[in-house]
C-alpha cells in the first residue's frame, strides 16, 4: 500500500513538473491574461525584430539592488568599500596603491593619481568624496582632484561651493570642455556623491565614429545629460580623440597637497 502511494505521488509530481516545464520552456513569459492567439495581428515594433508585448522577446536580467540608493547593486564591481586598495595601482608605474586607508574611507596623500586595475569601456560609476573641511586655496587649488574615464576623459572634482573658478573647470564638469548644467556642490567637508554613466567613444581603426558621452547625477542632481567629450582632457588647449581600447579609472592627484577624501566606489560595465 506504501509502496502504491510512493508510487501514485512520484507520477503526479512528474506530471505536476512536465507541466511546469512546458509553460515555463515554451511559452517563458505568459502569464494566465495571455491566450494562444496572443501575437496575432501585433505590429512589429520600431527599430526592433520583436512584435510589440512579444511574449518570445528576452527579459531583463535580475539585478538586485543596494538598500540605498547609494549602496552597490548584485552587479556592481565594488571597487572601494573603504577597507583596502586591492583593485588600485599608482597610474605612474603601477605599484600597489599606498594612499591612507582608514575608517571606511581613502585619503590622498600626495603620492600621485591612482587607477583601477581593472579596465572599463561603457560604465556606470558612483563615487563619494569630500574636500577638506576647512577649505584652502582658491579657484582649481581648493580641493582638486577628479576621475579620469579609460586614462582619458576627466569628469572634474574640485570645492565649488562658494569657491570661484572657470565655469568648465567646476565641480562636476567635464574639464575644459562643459560646465554641469548645475552647481549641486555641498559645504566643503560634506560627502558628495557622484553617479555616472559614460558611454565610451566608438572608433572605426583611426577613426572617431562617436564621441564619449556622459549622464550625470551630483549630489542625486542632473548635471550632464547625454553630454560629448570633444575629445581626451587638456589643458589650455582643444581636446581631440586619438583611438584607444578599454581603459582604467583613474583618481587625480592633482599635487595641491589637499587630503582629499573617497569612499564607496563601484561601477557596473555596460553595453550601451
Ligand atoms: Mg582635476
Amino acid at each position: 500500500m506504501t509502496k502504491l502511494r510512493l508510487c501514485v505521488t512520484t507520477a503526479l509530481a512528474s506530471v505536476f513538473l512536465l507541466v511546469a516545464l512546458s509553460h515555463s520552456v515554451l511559452k517563458p513569459h505568459a502569464t494566465a491574461q495571455e491566450g494562444p492567439n496572443w501575437h496575432n495581428g501585433l505590429p512589429r515594433q520600431h527599430e526592433s525584430q520583436w512584435l510589440v508585448h512579444d511574449l518570445r522577446r528576452p527579459l531583463p536580467e535580475v539585478v538586485t539592488p543596494g538598500v540605498r540608493a547609494q549602496d552597490a547593486p548584485s552587479d556592481a564591481i565594488m571597487l572601494l568599500d573603504g577597507t583596502n586598495l586591492d583593485h588600485w595601482v599608482y597610474r605612474k608605474g603601477g605599484a600597489p596603491a599606498a594612499w591612507l586607508v582608514k575608517d571606511g574611507f581613502i585619503e590622498l596623500n600626495h603620492t600621485g593619481s591612482i587607477q583601477t586595475k581593472e579596465k572599463f569601456e561603457d560604465v556606470q560609476l558612483h563615487i563619494e568624496w569630500a574636500n577638506p573641511a576647512e577649505p584652502k586655496g582658491v579657484s582649481q587649488v581648493r580641493g582638486n582632484s577628479g576621475i579620469f574615464f579609460m586614462g582619458r576623459y576627466e569628469v572634474q572634482i574640485v570645492d565649488s561651493f562658494n569657491n570661484r573658478t572657470y565655469a568648465d573647470g567646476s565641480a562636476a564638469s567635464l574639464y575644459g570642455q562643459h560646465p554641469p548644467l548645475v552647481n549641486a556642490c555641498r559645504q566643503s567637508g560634506e560627502w558628495q556623491t557622484y553617479d555616472i554613466i559614460f558611454r565610451a567613444p566608438r572608433f572605426d581603426g583611426d577613426k572617431l565614429v562617436e564621441p564619449a558621452r556622459v549622464t550625470m547625477f551630483h549630489n542625486g542632481v542632473l548635471v550632464h545629460f547625454n553630454q560629448k567629450f570633444f575629445g581626451s582632457t587638456s589643458y589650455r588647449a582643444l581636446a581631440k580623440y586619438s583611438p584607444h581600447g578599454p581603459g582604467p579609472v583613474q583618481i587625480q592627484d592633482h599635487g595641491d597637497r589637499q587630503p582629499m577624501r573617497f569612499r564607496n566606489i563601484w561601477a557596473r560595465r555596460l553595453k550601451l
